[in-house]
Protein backbone atom coordinates (compact mmCIF):
# COMPACT_ATOMS: atom_id res chain seq x y z
CA UNK A 1 0.00 0.00 0.00
CA UNK A 2 1.19 3.38 -1.07
CA UNK A 3 2.62 5.45 1.94
CA UNK A 4 0.17 8.33 2.34
CA UNK A 5 1.59 12.00 1.64
CA UNK A 6 1.16 14.72 4.39
CA UNK A 7 2.11 18.47 4.02
CA UNK A 8 4.09 18.28 7.49
CA UNK A 9 4.43 21.97 8.73
CA UNK A 10 8.38 22.91 9.02
CA UNK A 11 8.89 23.96 12.67
CA UNK A 12 11.06 26.91 13.18
CA UNK A 13 13.95 26.33 15.85
CA UNK A 14 13.17 29.02 17.51
CA UNK A 15 9.43 29.95 18.80
CA UNK A 16 8.18 33.58 17.08
CA UNK A 17 8.19 36.45 19.35
CA UNK A 18 5.62 38.56 18.61
CA UNK A 19 6.46 42.28 18.68
CA UNK A 20 5.64 44.07 21.73
CA UNK A 21 1.83 45.62 22.41
CA UNK A 22 1.97 47.32 25.57
CA UNK A 23 -1.80 47.58 26.50
CA UNK A 24 -2.95 46.02 24.24
CA UNK A 25 -4.77 43.58 26.76
CA UNK A 26 -5.51 46.34 29.17
CA UNK A 27 -9.43 46.62 30.36
CA UNK A 28 -11.54 46.38 33.73
CA UNK A 29 -11.41 42.18 33.38
CA UNK A 30 -14.03 39.97 33.87
CA UNK A 31 -17.55 40.46 35.01
CA UNK A 32 -17.28 41.38 38.50
CA UNK A 33 -19.00 39.47 41.43
CA UNK A 34 -21.68 40.84 43.82
CA UNK A 35 -22.66 40.79 47.03
CA UNK A 36 -25.32 37.73 46.37
CA UNK A 37 -22.02 35.71 45.14
CA UNK A 38 -19.51 37.01 47.65
CA UNK A 39 -21.06 36.57 51.02
CA UNK A 40 -21.82 32.58 50.47
CA UNK A 41 -17.80 32.72 50.42
CA UNK A 42 -17.38 34.78 53.54
CA UNK A 43 -15.85 37.83 51.25
CA UNK A 44 -17.21 41.11 51.34
CA UNK A 45 -19.89 42.49 49.03
CA UNK A 46 -18.14 44.96 47.34
CA UNK A 47 -14.64 46.75 47.79
CA UNK A 48 -14.06 47.75 51.25
CA UNK A 49 -13.67 51.05 52.48
CA UNK A 50 -10.40 50.71 53.84
CA UNK A 51 -9.10 47.96 50.95
CA UNK A 52 -5.50 48.99 50.56
CA UNK A 53 -4.97 48.17 54.79
CA UNK A 54 -7.14 44.93 54.29
CA UNK A 55 -4.79 43.97 50.99
CA UNK A 56 -1.56 44.64 52.74
CA UNK A 57 -2.44 42.25 55.64
CA UNK A 58 -3.38 39.62 53.49
CA UNK A 59 -0.47 39.77 51.57
CA UNK A 60 1.26 39.51 55.13
CA UNK A 61 -0.65 36.81 56.07
CA UNK A 62 -0.22 34.89 52.68
CA UNK A 63 3.36 35.18 52.50
CA UNK A 64 3.45 33.51 56.37
CA UNK A 65 1.77 30.77 55.57
CA UNK A 66 2.27 29.96 52.12
CA UNK A 67 6.33 29.58 52.35
CA UNK A 68 6.32 28.82 48.33
CA UNK A 69 4.28 33.03 48.31
CA UNK A 70 7.37 34.62 49.39
CA UNK A 71 10.44 32.24 47.97
CA UNK A 72 8.76 32.84 45.03
CA UNK A 73 8.57 36.41 45.27
CA UNK A 74 12.57 36.85 46.20
CA UNK A 75 14.11 34.36 44.15
CA UNK A 76 13.34 35.64 40.93
CA UNK A 77 17.00 37.01 39.24
CA UNK A 78 15.15 38.35 35.96
CA UNK A 79 17.11 35.79 33.68
CA UNK A 80 14.06 36.25 30.99
CA UNK A 81 13.59 32.32 30.52
CA UNK A 82 9.56 32.69 30.82
CA UNK A 83 9.15 35.65 29.18
CA UNK A 84 7.79 33.75 25.90
CA UNK A 85 6.28 30.77 27.45
CA UNK A 86 2.99 32.06 28.58
CA UNK A 87 0.05 31.24 25.67
CA UNK A 88 -1.16 34.61 26.88
CA UNK A 89 1.37 36.37 25.88
CA UNK A 90 2.42 34.56 22.56
CA UNK A 91 -1.62 34.93 21.79
CA UNK A 92 -1.82 38.82 22.90
CA UNK A 93 2.09 40.09 22.52
CA UNK A 94 1.18 42.42 25.82
CA UNK A 95 4.49 42.26 27.45
CA UNK A 96 2.68 42.30 31.00
CA UNK A 97 1.13 38.92 30.56
CA UNK A 98 4.68 38.05 30.22
CA UNK A 99 4.92 35.38 33.30
CA UNK A 100 7.86 37.15 35.00
CA UNK A 101 5.72 40.39 34.58
CA UNK A 102 2.85 38.91 35.94
CA UNK A 103 4.19 38.49 39.00
CA UNK A 104 6.02 41.43 39.02
CA UNK A 105 2.42 43.12 39.77
CA UNK A 106 2.51 41.27 43.04
CA UNK A 107 6.29 41.73 43.62
CA UNK A 108 6.50 45.23 43.22
CA UNK A 109 4.16 45.57 46.30
CA UNK A 110 5.35 42.98 48.26
CA UNK A 111 8.70 44.90 48.35
CA UNK A 112 6.81 48.26 48.74
CA UNK A 113 5.92 46.89 51.89
CA UNK A 114 7.56 44.04 53.24
CA UNK A 115 11.39 44.81 52.29
CA UNK A 116 13.79 47.14 54.26
CA UNK A 117 15.20 48.70 50.74
CA UNK A 118 11.05 48.55 49.82
CA UNK A 119 9.89 50.58 52.42
CA UNK A 120 13.14 53.04 52.29
CA UNK A 121 14.53 53.36 48.68
CA UNK A 122 11.44 52.02 46.52
CA UNK A 123 12.54 53.29 42.88
CA UNK A 124 16.15 51.59 43.33
CA UNK A 125 14.05 47.94 43.69
CA UNK A 126 11.23 48.17 41.47
CA UNK A 127 8.96 48.95 44.36
CA UNK A 128 5.54 50.76 44.10
CA UNK A 129 2.29 51.62 45.75
CA UNK A 130 -0.49 49.49 45.99
CA UNK A 131 -2.63 52.30 44.48
CA UNK A 132 -6.05 52.27 42.72
CA UNK A 133 -4.28 51.75 39.09
CA UNK A 134 -2.53 48.95 40.25
CA UNK A 135 -5.31 46.76 42.42
CA UNK A 136 -7.28 47.62 38.65
CA UNK A 137 -4.29 45.85 36.71
CA UNK A 138 -3.78 42.95 39.35
CA UNK A 139 -7.98 42.10 38.42
CA UNK A 140 -7.14 42.39 34.66
CA UNK A 141 -3.62 40.66 34.49
CA UNK A 142 -3.95 37.99 37.13
CA UNK A 143 -7.32 36.94 35.09
CA UNK A 144 -5.23 36.14 31.98
CA UNK A 145 -3.57 33.60 34.08
CA UNK A 146 -4.91 30.30 33.39
CA UNK A 147 -2.96 28.71 35.85
CA UNK A 148 -1.44 26.34 33.86
CA UNK A 149 2.00 26.09 35.66
CA UNK A 150 3.62 25.93 31.89
CA UNK A 151 6.38 29.07 33.05
CA UNK A 152 7.11 27.33 35.92
CA UNK A 153 8.64 24.18 33.87
CA UNK A 154 11.43 26.89 32.18
CA UNK A 155 12.15 28.80 35.18
CA UNK A 156 15.80 27.65 36.73
CA UNK A 157 14.57 28.32 39.86
CA UNK A 158 11.05 26.85 39.84
CA UNK A 159 9.13 29.98 40.21
CA UNK A 160 5.65 29.06 39.91
CA UNK A 161 3.42 32.11 38.81
CA UNK A 162 0.24 30.19 39.32
CA UNK A 163 0.75 30.61 42.94
CA UNK A 164 1.60 33.70 42.69
CA UNK A 165 -2.06 34.48 40.28
CA UNK A 166 -3.41 32.91 43.19
CA UNK A 167 -2.31 34.57 46.15
CA UNK A 168 -3.79 37.79 43.97
CA UNK A 169 -6.73 36.29 43.63
CA UNK A 170 -7.12 35.29 47.18
CA UNK A 171 -6.69 39.02 48.38
CA UNK A 172 -8.75 40.35 45.93
CA UNK A 173 -11.59 38.55 46.95
CA UNK A 174 -10.55 39.65 50.36
CA UNK A 175 -11.27 43.25 49.90
CA UNK A 176 -14.32 42.36 47.94
CA UNK A 177 -13.30 42.19 44.36
CA UNK A 178 -14.15 39.02 42.91
CA UNK A 179 -14.69 37.29 39.88
CA UNK A 180 -18.55 36.56 38.78
CA UNK A 181 -18.09 33.01 36.73
CA UNK A 182 -15.88 31.46 40.13
CA UNK A 183 -17.96 32.85 43.05
CA UNK A 184 -21.13 32.15 41.73
CA UNK A 185 -20.42 28.84 40.57
CA UNK A 186 -18.73 27.60 43.72
CA UNK A 187 -21.30 28.99 45.74
CA UNK A 188 -23.38 26.85 44.17
CA UNK A 189 -21.24 24.04 44.60
CA UNK A 190 -20.82 24.55 48.18
CA UNK A 191 -24.59 25.05 49.23
CA UNK A 192 -26.47 23.30 46.62
CA UNK A 193 -24.17 20.20 45.68
CA UNK A 194 -22.73 21.22 42.24
CA UNK A 195 -22.04 24.03 39.95
CA UNK A 196 -24.87 24.02 38.06
CA UNK A 197 -26.89 24.86 40.61
CA UNK A 198 -29.13 21.90 40.05
CA UNK A 199 -31.03 20.33 43.37
CA UNK A 200 -31.77 17.24 44.38
CA UNK A 201 -34.94 16.70 43.04
CA UNK A 202 -33.99 18.09 39.32
CA UNK A 203 -31.04 15.57 39.79
CA UNK A 204 -33.39 12.24 40.67
CA UNK A 205 -35.47 13.23 37.65
CA UNK A 206 -32.41 13.65 35.36
CA UNK A 207 -31.01 9.88 37.10
CA UNK A 208 -34.50 8.62 36.32
CA UNK A 209 -34.72 9.17 32.96
CA UNK A 210 -31.30 8.06 31.85
CA UNK A 211 -32.57 5.09 33.62
CA UNK A 212 -35.46 4.44 31.20
CA UNK A 213 -33.01 5.43 27.96
CA UNK A 214 -30.33 3.19 29.10
CA UNK A 215 -33.24 0.28 29.23
CA UNK A 216 -34.76 1.10 25.99
CA UNK A 217 -30.83 1.53 24.16
CA UNK A 218 -29.50 -1.36 25.60
CA UNK A 219 -31.92 -3.94 27.33
CA UNK A 220 -30.23 -4.05 30.46
CA UNK A 221 -31.86 -2.62 33.77
CA UNK A 222 -28.90 -0.42 34.53
CA UNK A 223 -29.50 2.29 37.58
CA UNK A 224 -28.32 5.28 38.62
CA UNK A 225 -28.74 5.57 42.00
CA UNK A 226 -28.93 8.63 44.22
CA UNK A 227 -28.02 9.10 48.06
CA UNK A 228 -28.29 5.14 48.32
CA UNK A 229 -27.10 4.36 52.48
CA UNK A 230 -24.70 1.36 52.42
CA UNK A 231 -23.52 1.89 48.86
CA UNK A 232 -20.12 0.19 48.10
CA UNK A 233 -18.73 2.94 46.04
CA UNK A 234 -19.68 6.82 45.84
CA UNK A 235 -19.22 8.15 42.28
CA UNK A 236 -17.95 12.01 41.80
CA UNK A 237 -17.93 12.90 38.26
CA UNK A 238 -18.00 16.60 37.01
CA UNK A 239 -21.10 17.60 37.15
CA UNK A 240 -21.33 18.13 33.02
CA UNK A 241 -21.72 14.54 33.12
CA UNK A 242 -25.37 15.18 34.35
CA UNK A 243 -26.17 16.75 30.81
CA UNK A 244 -23.91 17.86 28.36
CA UNK A 245 -22.83 15.69 25.06
CA UNK A 246 -20.62 13.49 25.13
CA UNK A 247 -19.92 13.96 28.31
CA UNK A 248 -23.21 12.61 29.60
CA UNK A 249 -21.84 8.98 27.54
CA UNK A 250 -19.47 8.83 31.12
CA UNK A 251 -21.93 8.28 33.26
CA UNK A 252 -23.78 6.17 31.25
CA UNK A 253 -20.88 4.16 30.87
CA UNK A 254 -20.10 3.90 34.76
CA UNK A 255 -23.33 2.58 35.62
CA UNK A 256 -22.95 -0.09 32.89
CA UNK A 257 -19.80 -1.18 34.51
CA UNK A 258 -20.81 -1.25 38.20
CA UNK A 259 -24.07 -2.98 36.75
CA UNK A 260 -21.88 -5.42 34.98
CA UNK A 261 -19.61 -6.21 37.78
CA UNK A 262 -22.56 -6.50 39.83
CA UNK A 263 -21.54 -3.95 42.71
CA UNK A 264 -24.06 -0.91 44.21
CA UNK A 265 -22.88 2.35 44.25
CA UNK A 266 -24.67 6.00 44.35
CA UNK A 267 -24.30 9.56 43.25
CA UNK A 268 -24.98 11.79 46.60
CA UNK A 269 -26.92 14.96 45.85
CA UNK A 270 -24.89 17.83 47.97
CA UNK A 271 -21.81 16.08 46.53
CA UNK A 272 -22.83 15.62 43.07
CA UNK A 273 -20.06 18.08 41.29
CA UNK A 274 -16.14 16.99 41.35
CA UNK A 275 -14.12 19.93 39.55
CA UNK A 276 -12.81 22.06 43.26
CA UNK A 277 -13.07 25.61 41.74
CA UNK A 278 -11.75 26.94 45.01
CA UNK A 279 -8.94 26.27 42.76
CA UNK A 280 -9.61 29.09 40.45
CA UNK A 281 -9.93 31.83 43.20
CA UNK A 282 -6.90 30.83 45.07
CA UNK A 283 -8.50 30.02 48.15
CA UNK A 284 -7.06 27.23 50.00
CA UNK A 285 -9.28 27.11 53.20
CA UNK A 286 -12.52 27.29 50.37
CA UNK A 287 -10.52 24.27 48.42
CA UNK A 288 -10.56 22.42 51.82
CA UNK A 289 -14.45 23.30 52.12
CA UNK A 290 -15.30 21.65 49.00
CA UNK A 291 -13.41 18.55 49.44
CA UNK A 292 -14.36 18.46 52.77
CA UNK A 293 -18.30 17.82 51.57
CA UNK A 294 -16.81 14.66 49.56
CA UNK A 295 -15.71 13.13 52.42
CA UNK A 296 -18.35 14.15 54.42
CA UNK A 297 -21.13 11.93 51.47
CA UNK A 298 -18.40 8.89 51.62
CA UNK A 299 -18.51 9.20 55.39
CA UNK A 300 -22.58 9.20 55.49
CA UNK A 301 -23.03 6.08 52.93
S1 LIG B 1 0.76 29.70 34.73
FE1 LIG B 1 -0.18 31.63 34.02
S2 LIG B 1 1.56 32.94 33.49
FE2 LIG B 1 2.34 30.83 33.54
S3 LIG B 1 2.17 30.10 31.42
FE3 LIG B 1 0.30 29.46 32.51
S4 LIG B 1 -1.17 31.10 32.09
FE4 LIG B 1 0.87 31.93 31.60
S1 LIG C 1 12.37 32.30 34.44
FE1 LIG C 1 12.12 32.46 36.68
S2 LIG C 1 13.89 33.63 37.38
FE2 LIG C 1 13.76 33.94 35.15
S3 LIG C 1 12.52 35.80 34.88
FE3 LIG C 1 11.08 34.09 34.83
S4 LIG C 1 10.37 33.83 36.93
FE4 LIG C 1 12.24 35.10 37.01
Amino acid sequence: MAAKEFDIPKLPTYIEIPELKPGIMQGEGPFKSIDEFQKPLGFPGEKVDNWKEVAIEKIGDLKSKYRSVQVFLDSCVKCGACTDKCHYFLGSSDPKNMPVARQDLFRSVYRRYFTFAGKHFPKLVGAKDLDDEMIDDWYNYFHQCSQCRRCSVFCPYGIDTAEISMAAREVLDTIGIGQKYCNQILGKALTVGNNLGLPEPALKDTLLDLEEEVEEDFGAPVKYPLDQKGAEILLITPSADFFAEPHIDGLIGYGKVFYQDGVTWTLSSYASEGANFGMFIGSYDIMRKAALRIRKAALDL
